[in-house]
């Protein structure tokens, strides 16, 4: 790369852009960066055999990213796998939060409901185990760049296994592509970090299912993967498991829907959980660990049996990912009172290590509650009603897996179709603006050119105690970097919107 050279490179369409897309294409369905096509794009049951894949949207060059920010987010990643481990221990802290939240969200009220039903039972399971990923923009303040926290994730942290796979394919065209442009890149300019995303992530749910054991009732174990019906994004998933099953740990998954039919609790006392394999239900394996890809919204749960379902995980013995209570720790309510006065107070109950507590203080970002009685509740009724103030912030209720939010100028729309007793259900965040970034994505074929912003998951690996608070491991796991159009205000790749990319540290 010579020095001036802007980067990434805007390249013309021509031979040389064709180029590289093909060779993206190539690549990607050769490795497994790939998506299941949508309905829209092959028509309605035109895939009734299964067997059609379609390339992953990806940035043609992995976007410039800065190195400080970037280690930064590596480095707190085990502070914040601590921080959610230690409040999804403290059920008096998040019943409280869904108290103020569940007048306006029966979603939460529910999932709170189950668990108190199983702590009647009495839960037979201490080991807690999460795959989380911490969500981050670049804030400029000055000649200053900070990351600020946009969500915390506690269930169903996607994208691990595409995201080391994208980071490969922006490795690999680095030394066989880039230094082929009109404008080469020569090899070994850009700095590309591994990125171990998938094989970490599988290395938590593998401490998961050795802290679980042999099996008591002479069955062997496995880890069941909890999945949607239909689901699109498989590959990510895949790859978690190729991983575990190069390490002899038999894998299944099995849609959400169908866990009634073929799960067992065993009539023992530690009702383990036992898995009877669809096509010889005779044969069982006890599920040492239950890794849910799904259940995380209330689109999952369409009739009572769905509970039902969930139910049934959270009373047995299995070891799930994540607990209930872990679930609810991921509230955005949870970040709001963390980042609200007097927020490093209750920060520090939960990480009473100063220098820790204020690493991830630094992360935070204005967030306010819109309750009607304090202070900040009601400062933050006037921003989100207000026609010029509102444009700062988004408005986020209690929900995952994108899609969710209102942006600017729909608050206030928003805040009028709900009786204002409820508004305490959504939080209000100040949006993040990062600087600008060129790159081209590639998606479904076709590339759009123009600028981007960059947001930066790191993902960690925590397995804890539920009773005693011991941490039995704590990792941080990998990255993932999501880039989308600069006029798009979601960035979910499942949803539609944004697209994978992988860093080049400046
Ligand atoms: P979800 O749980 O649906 O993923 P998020 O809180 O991650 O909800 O918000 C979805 C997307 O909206 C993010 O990926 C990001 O692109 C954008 N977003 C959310 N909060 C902010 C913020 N404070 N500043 C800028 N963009 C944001
Ligand atoms: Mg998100």
């Amino acid at each position: 790369m010579t020095s001036n050279a802007p980067y990434p490179p805007a390249l013309d369409a021509g031979l040389e852009t064709e180029r590289l897309s093909q060779t993206i294409k190539d690549w990607s369905i050769a490795n497994g960066l790939a998506v299941r096509p949508p309905p829209a794009l092959v028509g309605q049951n035109q895939d009734p055999e299964g067997i059609l894949a379609i390339n992953a949207p990806v940035t043609l060059f992995p976007s410039p990213f800065p190195k400080s920010c970037f280690e930064e987010a590596k480095a707190i990643q085990t502070n914040y796998n601590e921080l959610y481990a230690r409040i999804s221990q403290d059920e008096e802290f998040l019943g409280r939060l869904v108290q103020e939240v569940a007048g306006g969200d029966d979603f939460i009220a529910k999932l709170w409901e189950i668990h108190l039903k199983v702590k009647e039972e009495g839960y037979v399971q201490n080991l807690s185990l999460g795959l989380f990923r911490s969500d981050y923009m670049v804030h400029q303040d000055g000649d200053h760049l900070q990351i600020k926290q946009v969500e915390f994730n506690t269930i169903a942290s996607s994208f691990g296994g595409l995201s080391a796979q994208t980071s490969l394919l922006h490795q690999h065209l680095s030394k066989t592509e880039y230094p082929l442009l009109t404008t080469p890149i020569p090899p070994n300019t850009l700095n590309l970090p591994p990125n171990t995303s998938a094989h970490s992530l599988a290395a938590g749910l593998r401490a998961a299912y050795e802290a679980y054991g042999p099996s008591i009732l002479n069955h062997p174990t496995c880890i069941l993967f909890i999945v949607q019906d239909g689901e699109r994004n498989i590959f990510d998933q895949r790859h978690l498991e190729y991983s575990l099953q190069q390490s002899s740990i038999p894998v299944f998954r099995l849609p959400f829907s169908q866990l009634l039919t073929h799960t067992t609790l065993s009539p023992t006392p530690l009702r383990q959980l036992l898995y009877h394999l669809p096509h010889n239900p005779s044969q069982i394996f006890e599920v040492a660990v239950t890794y849910l890809r799904a259940g995380y919204g209330p689109n999952d749960y369409p009739t009572p049996s769905s509970w039902l379902a969930r139910r049934r995980i959270e009373t047995s013995n299995t070891i799930p990912c994540p607990t209930i209570l872990t679930q609810l720790a991921g509230m955005k309510k949870v970040q709001q009172v963390l980042a609200t006065p007097p927020g490093p107070s209750t920060l520090a109950k939960f990480i009473p290590d100063e220098e820790k507590s204020s690493a991830l203080w630094r992360t935070f970002t204005n967030i306010y509650p819109l309750d009607s009685s304090s202070p900040a509740g009601r400062e933050a009724r006037r921003l989100a009603t207000d026609p010029k103030e509102c444009l700062k912030y988004v408005m986020k209720p209690q929900r995952e897996g994108g899609g969710n939010n209102f942006y600017k100028g729909a608050i206030p729309e928003q805040l009028k179709k709900v009786p204002e007793e409820h508004w305490n259900s959504f939080i209000l965040m100040e949006l993040i603006t990062p600087p600008a970034v060129q790159n081209t994505i590639l998606r479904q074929g076709k590339l759009e050119q123009g600028g981007v912003i960059c947001e930066l998951g790191v993902y960690g690996t925590c397995l804890w105690d539920q009773k005693t608070g011991q941490v039995k491991h704590n990792e941080e796991a990998g990255y993932l970097l999501r880039t989308k159009g600069d006029q798009s205000e979601e960035g979910g790749v499942a949803a539609g919107f944004g697209c994978m990319d992988s860093v080049a540290l400046v």
